[in-house]
């Protein structure tokens, strides 16, 4: 589990130890993807931070570079067309882009936990789910060191069912997915998930694919693993609710930038951002009877020609001259509230 957590840089000759408060910390994390038509830059400058313990939630439209930000932290991007072009990614002090495939594999599923959107994509058809969760317990068990036998690994296969809150575990480990609701499929995902004991749980989307009632039962069990196993969770979510629901913190990501982070209160409060007012401006609420919903005109832009400064300014309608030259550093607006936008500056750059 998390413990004093120290990252090493070297500095004009030197090699400088800062301690760190948090888990995972992103710093000016830029990615860029070569295609046919040319060089996309979809991720441009990102910084997230997250504590021991915490929940953080990553939204913004699809398209918006958070599953590339997730696939990062964990090594998944296949490298090419994938270029690491800026930043580090530092879990537990350590930067994970200096990391071989080997050690990232390592990380993988022991300290670092990923679930996604479809279960049954991530759920072999062919192998029952006894199967399939002794063969991880088993690997993960080699992988931190700590072997265990197909037996002691059922044992806990059971005992991760029961806590994931399947009923009869005993009896439905035996069972494969198709005999399982997507619910609960999910919920075989996380026991797996946790089965490799990790500090961190990154979830992709994981209650889109789930009708709503299902959706808050998933959403609550997530709230209840983080106190039981002292879990910290990174939520990538389109979806606003969903985010609230479980996390303490939000960063809300426009074009592969962090455009605006702060507690849920915060934002849902007080949004900063007008990127983040456009958002919540287009989620329906009972308290508030309107003929349409406001949407955000246009579209994401390109990647591969996006637009110059803020990269917002074409859907934006606070634009200004600067915010079509200069890009707005993520600064912060009140306590704990973080914003990159030039509303906010009381002085802007020479332009
Ligand atoms: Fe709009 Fe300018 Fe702020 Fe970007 S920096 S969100 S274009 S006002």
């Amino acid at each position: 589990m998390a413990c004093a957590i120290f990252s090493t840089r070297r500095a004009g000759g030197r090699t400088i130890v800062k301690r760190n408060a948090n888990i995972l910390q992103i710093e000016n994390l830029g990615i860029h993807f070569d295609t046919f038509e040319g060089t996309a830059r979809v991720l441009d400058g990102v910084s997230l931070e997250l504590a021991p313990g915490d929940t953080l939630g990553v939204v913004g439209e699809t398209g918006c570079g958070k599953s590339i930000t997730s696939k990062a932290v964990l090594g998944l991007l296949p490298v090419p067309p994938t270029k690491i072009v800026s930043g580090r990614i530092l879990f537990q002090g350590e930067d994970l882009l200096d990391k071989s495939e080997k050690e990232i594999g390592k990380i993988r599923g022991t300290r670092i936990a990923m679930i996604f959107q479809d279960p049954m994509t991530y759920l072999n058809p062919v192998f029952s789910i006894e199967k399939q969760m002794v063969d991880v317990i088993v690997r993960h068990g080699r992988q931190r060191g700590e072997p265990v036998t197909r037996k002691q690994a059922r044992t806990q296969a059971v005992d991760l069912l029961d806590a994931v809150q399947i009923p009869s575990p005993a009896d439905r480990i035996r069972e494969y997915p198709h005999e399982f609701s997507g619910g609960m499929r999910q919920r075989v995902l996380i026991a797996m998930a946790l089965s490799g004991k990790p500090d961190l749980l990154i979830a992709d989307e994981p209650t889109t694919a789930l009708d709503v009632t299902i959706q808050a039962q998933i959403l609550r069990l997530l709230k209840d693993l983080v106190n039981r196993f002292n879990l910290s969770i990174l939520l990538i979510s389109h979806d606003l609710g969903v985010v609230a629901k479980l996390c303490r913190r939000i960063a809300v990501m426009y074009a592969g930038n962090v455009v605006e982070t702060a507690t849920i209160a915060q934002v849902f409060d007080q949004p900063a951002h007008p990127y983040t007012q456009g958002l919540l401006a287009s989620i329906p609420r009972l308290s508030r009877r309107v003929d349409s919903l406001e949407g955000i005109k246009g579209s994401i832009p390109s990647f591969i020609d996006p637009p110059g400064g803020c990269r917002f300014n074409p859907r934006c309608g606070h634009a200004m001259s600067v915010c079509r030259k200069e890009k707005p550093l993520l600064e912060e607006t009140s306590p704990g509230h973080r914003t990159a936008c030039f509303l906010y500056k009381s002085s802007w750059p020479n332009t």
